[in-house]
């Protein structure tokens, strides 16, 4: 699926559409309105990170078949550039069209037209235009996204000097995920921005920040105005198995409980894997201040609880929305086929979402 192919779903949807903003390359950051008119509303969410496929598929799923009296808006691709792969952003920077074809002949690309900010062994930071490109070779699963999502944390401490010229621009990671169905080498390319103040992060924050990049101030401002009550946030991660990650709620907390036990009634039901803390823990690349940001609920096997204001970042959507009403999302398995995560996550969501309405 390409970028392309989520706009001309919404487009030919039947539903009302509404452009909350535009994306680095122009495109309209597009939300359908489908649902009743009761409050408050639904608003389900995809693609911020746009290695992870399964939650697009998910949210253009549910716009057309949610049975909801509720106010829902659905806006599944929050990075439609970089989810338009790696030739498409290495033409945006060039100005030119850009045709790749293979993992080894981007770096050629790159070394021929960008200059080289940075390097350590095979991995490169690039300058092209305003743009930045990371590097690496393409490897098995994970392993080229989590060490290039390293550098984001350890870059920004080690060599401030290297990122000056990129900071408040868009920085592409190539060739991740190289092996993951739905998302393969040349497929995507992962979006991070470097703040104005430096700090190094990816389109799931700079929420209510006024330099937040164009994808997240249009999402801001659908949140702003549709004030929903319940976000639900569809993303997939390392792991085994379906986990959720939720903020732990100040009230409510057993209705977000049942909803949880909802979404893994049906993974349960189709012999789909559940991840494990341990396991879990164990193939995360994330390297934050305080190890506890994420802790398991001991009663529910794959809930677990997120204190994002551990790791330092700001709020991601999920807890930025948890102001207005539930904050709620899933995690998928990336290294699962492509129909598993999309099934599980779609079915999952809609028992999760029925039990929400139910306890209205
Ligand atoms: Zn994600």
């Amino acid at each position: 699926m390409t970028s392309a192919d989520v706009l001309a779903t919404l487009r030919a949807s039947g539903l009302p559409l509404k452009e909350w903003g535009t994306a680095l390359d122009g495109s309209p950051m597009l939300a359908a309105r489908a649902g009743g008119d009761r409050q408050p509303a639904i608003f389900l969410t995809a693609g911020a990170h746009c290695t992870e496929t399964a939650g697009v598929h998910a949210c253009l799923s549910l716009m057309q078949s949610l049975d909801t009296e509720h106010e829902l808006h659905v806006l599944p691709l929050r990075d439609p550039v970089g989810f338009a792969g790696v030739d498409h952003c290495l033409g945006l920077a060039a100005g030119e069209a850009i045709v790749t074809g293979d993992p080894q002949k981007s770096l050629d690309v790159l070394r021929e037209r960008a200059s080289l900010l940075w390097s350590e062994d095979d991995l490169y930071l690039f300058q092209l235009g305003e743009t930045g490109f990371v590097w690496a070779p393409a490897t098995l699963g994970l392993q080229t996204f989590w060490r290039q999502f390293s550098l984001t944390g350890r870059l920004p401490r080690e060599a401030a000097d290297v990122l000056m010229p990129l900071r408040g621009r868009s920085i592409f990671f190539l060739n991740v995920n190289s092996t993951i169905d739905g998302s393969g080498a040349l497929e995507r390319c992962y979006h991070t921005v470097l703040g104005k103040d430096g700090q190094w992060l990816h389109l799931n924050r700079f929420f209510g920040q006024a330099d937040a990049p164009g994808e997240v101030a249009a999402v801001d401002d659908l949140v702003q105005t549709v004030r929903p009550g319940l976000t639900v946030d569809l993303h997939e991660g390392n792991g085994e198995g379906f986990w959720m990650p939720i903020p732990r709620p100040s009230s409510g907390r057993d209705r977000v409980f049942d909803m949880t036990r909802a979404f893994f009634s049906y993974i349960e039901e189709r012999g789909y894997p559940i991840e494990t803390y341990e396991h879990w823990e164990a193939s995360n690349g994330i390297e934050a201040a305080d190890p506890d940001w994420m802790v398991p609920e001991p009663d529910l096997p794959g809930l677990f609880w997120l204190q994002q204001e551990r790791r330092q970042e700001g709020p991601n959507l999920m807890t930025y929305a948890a102001g207005l009403g539930i904050g709620y999302g899933t995690e998928g398995p990336m290294e699962q086929p492509l129909a598993m995560r999309v099934d599980g996550l779609t079915e999952g969501i809609r028992r999760a979402i029925a039990v929400w309405e139910r306890t209205q």
